[in-house]
């Protein structure tokens, strides 16, 4: 059981992850074919999105389980996603030709969406 302090705003404070390489981190989210794939082996495709501020990678396979919204299931993402580091994001999107700068533009834009 955890319990909330008293007094404390739940201000939208994002909960980082502890990650083996980056330390404390924000999370993101990728496929588990993403998470497993090596960097020197061929790319299995990287479709990434902040929708939400959250950043979100799904490869090939996973993109055509895409609904005709273009938007893949909860249940599906519940089976299939797992969260890694924002930075072993960002490693991950490089190798795949996405840079840190994309990346970070992307989040700007959905920070800049989600305020008023
Ligand atoms: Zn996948
Ligand atoms: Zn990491």
């Amino acid at each position: 059981m955890t319990e909330t302090s008293p007094g404390e705003e739940a201000e939208q404070e994002p909960e980082l992850i502890t990650c083996e390489g980056h330390g404390q981190q924000p999370p993101a989210f990728v496929c588990q074919h993403l998470a497993e794939s090596q960097p020197d082996e061929a790319s299995i495709g990287f479709h990434w999105n902040c929708e939400g501020g959250d950043l979100i990678a799904n490869c090939d396979d996973c993109e055509a389980h895409a609904g005709d919204d273009g938007f893949l299931s909860d249940e599906f993402f519940e089976e299939t996603f797992v969260v890694i580091c924002r930075a072993c994001f960002i490693e991950m999107a490089a190798v795949n030709g996405v840079t840190g700068d994309a990346v970070a533009r992307a989040e700007a834009a959905a920070s800049a969406e989600a305020t008023p």
